[in-house]
């Protein structure tokens, strides 16, 4: 009896791997395409750190006419939550950032190189197993898990490494046929790998993020296949990335240290192995000191955080390129209205270690993306947020299409547009007074600042309205009458004046202007009044006043 006789007892009905080779061939691409993916677990939870994966994977697949594609990796059965894989490729769907194949639903996929779910592929990889058991490069181990952990703690006492390896690798010294007979017992097993590794000898690898690292060999014997019949992570992700022509693994620094494994997988497995690109995480500031950005303790690690709070996708997919590579920030300066899909993202410009996070920096890049957007797409964007998050902002919206714009246009197409909304969620707040049914029915106080007795307060606002007020004045003449009734009051007519001569005036005619801007608004910053005047009207502004003065 031999190893083949061994391998079909376990996987009589696997088949050959030369189906398998043949079904998923060379893809055929260009020379340079980079074949990547993001495979994650169905948890549904999307990480910023792995949106930031998918950045990168997407945009260097793109960069070479290449393929970026999505595997669900549930191998492990017990962390799979309900709607798992719908929230992740919602999650994608939302930053613009979808794949060009692999699962489009729980069920559902589209490409050749499927099935793209793990958990349907379990035939796969036992034909894989079952090629290595035919060579003697795996074995079925009967330890049970008592066994498998009295062996730990003799090792913790002993103070040597932990593992199932050299001596402690019980089963893997068993004849085929005591493996054969203990099947045929009916002892439950799992199969590991023989590892040819040694650990006094040394690999070298070459990641293109980390540069050149060198490892000891590998010599764990690792489960290949779990009791469950699927496979563990490493065995799956090496007969996948082969079959699905990956050529670029790009994932979370912290499977760096399982490079001598992977690379030993591949070894055996006889396949090309791909390139790597090891990701620093993003991390926090923490009392002084440093961590990762956590899912438990920041919210703002949830990518879904900033689809509530209503940051653009495209606000999100920069600064993550930002953090990227330094020199996108410059290129962005330079080419301020290209799409970043033409910025060259380069995996060796990376850094070795985990950039900071900003939230202060990701509003400021959406602030300036808005600023730039035309009145009628701050519209429809907020609109579109507002449905999922805001019912009174989209009632708002809704009923008020055509004004809504006109008050989104003040001071935007310009070369200094306003920046005063950084997320959807601003919004209501910043343009809530100039819709009647809101301003009136709020109770907030009018805070006026230098000119703040009720009289004086009464006398610039009836002044203006009965005297100064035409809503058909240009900008000019309207400031100029501005002027003229700061005059009348005794306040300067520019500012200047006032601060050289404090004495002589009871203020400037900023005072006189923000006097009217509190009575029209209820706030002290708004964008420019004139245009805010001219989209309310006289009738409106009238009311506003008389409304103020009471
Ligand atoms: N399922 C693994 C994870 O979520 C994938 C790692 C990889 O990209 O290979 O960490």
């Amino acid at each position: 009896m031999d190893y083949k006789d061994l391998a079909n007892l376990i996987y009589k009905d696997a088949k050959n791997i030369e189906y398998y080779e043949e079904k998923y061939p060379e893809r055929n691409l260009e020379e340079g395409a980079i074949v990547t993916r993001f495979a994650p677990s169905p948890t549904g939870f999307v990480h910023l750190g792995s949106l930031y994966q998918v950045v990168i994977a997407k945009k260097v697949a793109e960069q070479t006419n290449g393929v970026f594609f999505l595997r669900i990796e549930d191998t492990d059965q017990e962390r799979e939550v309900e709607n798992g894989v719908t929230n992740i490729i919602n999650s994608l769907h939302d930053f613009g950032l979808n794949p060009d194949e692999g699962m489009t639903s729980e069920t559902n996929e589209s490409g050749k190189y499927g099935p793209y779910k793990q958990s349907l592929r379990k035939e796969i990889y036992q034909a894989y197993a079952k090629y290595l058991i035919e060579q003697g490069k795996a074995y079925p181990c009967f330890c049970s898990e008592e066994e498998i952990d009295k062996i730990r703690k003799k090792q913790e006492a002993a103070k040597i490494r932990p593992g199932y390896y050299g001596i402690w690798a019980k089963c893997r010294n068993y004849t085929v046929e005591e493996m054969i007979q203990k099947i045929k017992n009916g002892e439950k097993y799992i199969i590991r790998l023989k590892s040819p590794g040694n650990e006094s000898r040394k690999i070298k690898h070459h990641d293109l993020i980390k540069g050149n690292v060198d490892f000891p060999e590998n010599d764990q014997d690792i489960v290949l296949i779990k009791a469950d019949g699927l496979p563990t992570y490493h065995f799956a992700h090496a007969v996948d990335d082969h079959l699905m022509r990956t050529t670029h693994v790009i994932r979370g620094d912290e499977w760096l240290s399982s490079i001598p494994l992977h690379l030993q997988l591949f070894q055996v497995l006889g396949f090309k192995p791909p390139k790597y690109a090891h990701i620093a995480p993003i991390m926090k500031e923490d009392n002084g000191g440093k961590r990762k950005l956590s899912k438990r303790k920041d919210k703002e690690a949830a990518v879904g955080y900033y689809t509530e709070i209503g940051v653009p996708k495209q606000a999100v997919v920069e600064y993550l390129l930002n953090i990227a590579n330094s020199n996108f920030e410059n290129w962005r300066k330079q080419n301020p209205d290209t799409d970043y899909k033409a910025f060259d993202l380069q995996l060796n410009k990376m850094s070795v270690s985990g950039a900071l996070f900003d939230l202060v920096k990701i509003l400021d890049i959406s602030k300036t993306i808005i600023s730039k957007y035309k009145a009628k797409q701050v519209y429809e964007e907020s609109l579109e947020w507002a449905k999922r998050y805001d019912k009174e902002l989209e009632e708002m919206l809704e009923k008020n299409k055509e004004y809504s714009i006109r008050v989104f246009n003040i001071e935007r197409e310009s070369n200094k547009p306003r920046k005063d909304i950084s997320k959807w969620s601003d919004v209501k707040r910043e343009i809530e007074y100039m819709y009647d049914d809101i301003f009136n029915k709020n109770n907030e106080e009018y805070i006026y600042q230098k000119i703040n007795e009720k009289e004086e307060i009464n006398k610039v606002l009836n002044e203006y309205i009965s005297n100064y007020y035409n809503e058909n004045d240009d900008k000019e003449i309207w400031f100029n009458k501005i002027k003229d009734l700061s005059e009348k009051l005794g306040y300067s007519r520019e500012v200047k004046e006032y601060k050289q001569n404090p004495e002589k005036y009871k203020g400037h005619v900023g005072d006189v202007s923000m006097c009217l801007r509190v009575a029209i608004t209820k706030r002290q910053n708004t964008p420019d009044l004139y245009e805010i005047m001219k989209i309310l009207g006289s009738k409106r502004v009238a009311e506003r006043i008389v409304k103020a003065i009471k």
